[in-house]
């Protein structure tokens, strides 16, 4: 039986101010971090945890996020210099759907797509001020169609018709691999851990905490739905990360994201 290995797939890099990344604390200016997706193969087959921005939506909804993505840092690209296509994943987990996350799953055609309930609700019904963060429906043809302006033609939406399993509460979907629940960023918020064979398991914070200062600061970012939950999580992933002597990484910071090894390079 193969064991368990994650390669982290570079989704490219965005810019937001620092009041953003840092709520009420800063320094402003523009901070440039990276995203990414994570694909675990696992005997139970391959799953893709977040699945990073679409360039043209980004240009067309939020330019002044200033996009800067390859061709290798698309989910096909990055997918095709694996040797894998786009049809080989098996399961999409997607930690919350803010566009910076969910942008590469309408290519991900075979997949069954996991994610909390409160999630899958609130991406359809969001609090006027997270209309920026849930601008990106092609996750959810249904709702994509429903919105006010329409979307331009795409050929990736015409075969791509997702089949969702959503979940609630603490959860180990597979062997080793844990979700958790870190609401306050958004209404559904997920974190991931996966366990592997050779080294400390791996704890992904998603959006829960956009990197070390972050945590170190116990300052959270500016996009929420609840603050006070928001600090909560931060907490709650840090007593997970010693509780599993679990190693955090982190979704949007360019230091760490440096030290980290990307695709074809992988953790074992
Ligand atoms: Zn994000």
């Amino acid at each position: 039986m193969a064991d368990t290995k994650v390669y982290l797939l570079d989704g490219g890099t965005l810019v937001i101010d620092g009041y953003h990344v840092f709520w009420n604390r800063g320094p402003g200016g523009e901070v440039r971090f990276p995203c990414y997706a994570v694909l675990i193969e696992h005997k139970d087959g391959r799953y893709i945890f977040d699945t990073g921005y679409d360039h043209a939506h980004v240009q067309r909804v939020l330019p002044f996020e200033k996009p800067i993505q390859t061709r290798e840092q698309t989910i096909p690209g990055a997918l095709a210099t694996l040797g894998l296509k786009p049809q080989d994943i098996d399961y999409v987990i997607n930690s919350h759907y803010h566009f910076d996350h969910c942008g590469g799953n309408k290519h991900l055609t075979k997949a069954c797509t996991l994610c909390h309930a409160k999630e899958l609700e609130a991406s359809g019904n969001c609090q006027p001020f997270e209309h920026l963060g849930y601008s990106d429906l092609t996750f959810h043809p249904e709702l994509a169609r429903k919105q006010k302006n329409p979307l331009p033609p795409d050929p990736a939406m015409d075969i791509y018709t997702p089949r969702f399993e959503t979940l609630k509460g603490d959860q180990e979907i597979a062997k080793g691999l844990w979700l958790f629940e870190t609401p306050g960023h958004t209404a559904g918020h997920y974190s991931l851990m996966v366990e592997l064979k050779g080294r400390r398991p791996m704890l992904f914070t998603a959006d829960a905490c956009y990197s070390k200062k972050n945590m170190d600061l116990m300052c959270i970012s500016s996009f929420h739905l609840d603050p006070v939950a928001s600090v909560k999580s931060l907490h709650c992933l840090k007593e997970l990360a010693a509780k599993h002597d679990a190693e955090l990484f982190y979704s949007h910071d360019a230091e760490s994201f440096a030290t980290y090894q990307k695709g074809p390079a992988y953790y074992a």
